[in-house]
């Protein structure tokens, strides 16, 4: 792991980028504070009658250029810097992905696998009640992020609702489609993911080409990238979860991992592969690497063991800062998380706009403008990184931080 927490990781990708832009240190310095965190306490009623105490957070990062914008996660390890540092990344995602949006993100500290359902509701309805004064359609947007779920996005907009009084559809993204979801949000990050890795591939000459690959994390994120990525030629020969991995050098199946995953609740132990370590998928003798799950599991430790030429980061931060410098030096080209999995809230993007104007869009619509849009902002960095040879995590944040900034220089700093 790197010394550094994940939000002393944002604030070195941001000091990173900074000489590459002609602005006044001040911008810089508002961009690495975020405007304002909530923390809250939610007494959890468990189904045995006692109470637990859980805390959870939603960090306001920055909004120059639209609402606050992010997930809300479960997990046991989710603290206060995780989330501000989460919702830093969003303001910059969202400004990749030139959406009109700044950067939110919401966590709760608990392993939801060892709660049942009604505590599940539970706890999610507090937390929605919880930050209902601190969001809106127009003011802060949720979504799901690890461990949380359209069934949770749906207990959140329905206790938002009944606060306040009134429908409102956008105020949370990530909803079933009867609740005013969109089609296309399932698999929004690995599809966005795709469409950025063959951009990538297309310019260094790969495409078409015979590839392999390996995804840490075999969640949202990480199962659709094995569904989808055979479309570009990639052949995805290891995976794993929080209970292990499983690896074959001829392919895994995809509906037959997925069938093995449903019944056992892991990748782990698949008839199909050799059982292996995370570490193993990390290390794997592959063209790409798909880190999908969570932070730092790429760095200082392990960064030279990494084979892949390419890591494509469909989580959120899961290269350290030390990781970033030693893949370059190895010649391994980074995809940053917050070009690589902007699939995500580009969707939800989408979901918000047709929840307002009541115009719902074709599952082709919604493909061809991520595409768009993705190929773009890809475009553009791409053109950064070349003409200042440098990273491309710092080529993203250069454009990024640029956009915010800008946006914040037209409003000016009031009061
Ligand atoms: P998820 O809860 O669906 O899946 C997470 C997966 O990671 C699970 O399979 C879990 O078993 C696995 N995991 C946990 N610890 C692990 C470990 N130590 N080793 C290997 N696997 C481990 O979550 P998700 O929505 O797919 O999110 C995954 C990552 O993608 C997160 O970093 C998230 O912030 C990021 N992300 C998700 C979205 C989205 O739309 N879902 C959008 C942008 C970014």
């Amino acid at each position: 792991m790197s010394k550094m927490n994940p939000y002393e990781m944002f604030l070195k990708q941001v000091d990173e980028a900074a000489p590459f832009l002609k602005v006044e240190q001040e911008f810089i310095d508002i961009l690495k504070e975020p405007k304002e965190v909530l923390e809250i306490t939610i007494p959890l009623r468990l189904d045995d009658g006692t109470v637990k105490v859980v805390k959870g957070w939603r960090s306001h990062h920055n909004n120059a250029l639209g609402p606050y914008k992010g997930g809300v996660r479960y997990h046991s390890n989710v603290c206060k810097e995780e989330v501000m540092a989460l919702s830093a990344w969003m303001s910059i995602k969202c400004a990749t992905a030139m959406l009109p949006y700044g950067g939110g993100k919401g966590g709760i500290r608990i392993a939801p696998r060892e709660l049942s359902q009604g505590e599940l509701e539970r706890l999610s309805r507090g937390f929605a009640l919880g930050i209902s004064r601190f969001m809106g359609t127009d003011v802060d947007i949720p979504a799901p992020d690890v461990y949380t779920t359209p069934q949770i996005m749906s207990w959140f907009v329905d206790t938002y609702e009944k606060v306040k009084g009134w429908s409102e559809p956008s105020c949370y993204t990530g909803k079933p489609l009867e609740l005013g979801g969109s089609l296309g949000r399932g698999d929004a990050t690995a599809r966005g993911g795709m469409y950025v890795l063959r951009e990538a591939l297309k310019d260094m000459g790969l495409l078409g080409k015979p590839l392999t690959a390996t995804i840490q994390g075999y969640g949202n994120a990480g199962s659709f990238a094995h569904a989808l990525y055979d479309q570009i030629g990639i052949k995805v020969v290891g995976a794993s979860d929080s209970k292990g991995g499983t690896y074959n050098p001829k392919g895994l199946d995809y509906a037959d991992l997925m069938k093995h995953k449903r019944a056992s609740g892991t990748v782990s132990d698949y008839p199909g592969g050799e059982k292996v370590s995370t570490d193993q998928i990390l290390e794997a003798p592959v063209d790409i690497l798909i880190p999908a799950a969570l932070e730092g599991v790429v760095n200082e430790a392990n960064a030279a063991k990494v084979k892949a030429k390419i890591v494509l980061e469909l989580a959120n931060g899961p290269t350290t800062p030390e990781a970033d410098v030693i893949l370059h030096e190895n010649g391994t080209l980074v995809i940053p998380d917050v070009l690589a999995n902007s699939g995500g809230v580009t969707v939800s993007c989408f979901e918000w706009i047709q929840g307002r104007t009541g115009d719902f869009w074709s599952e082709k619509t919604v493909h061809e403008k991520l595409d768009e849009r993705l190929t773009q902002a890809f475009g553009e960095i791409w053109k950064i990184k070349k003409e200042h040879n440098i990273r491309m995590r710092q080529a993203t944040y250069v454009r990024a931080m640029g956009r915010i900034i800008s946006g914040m220089r037209f409003r000016g700093i009031w009061p």
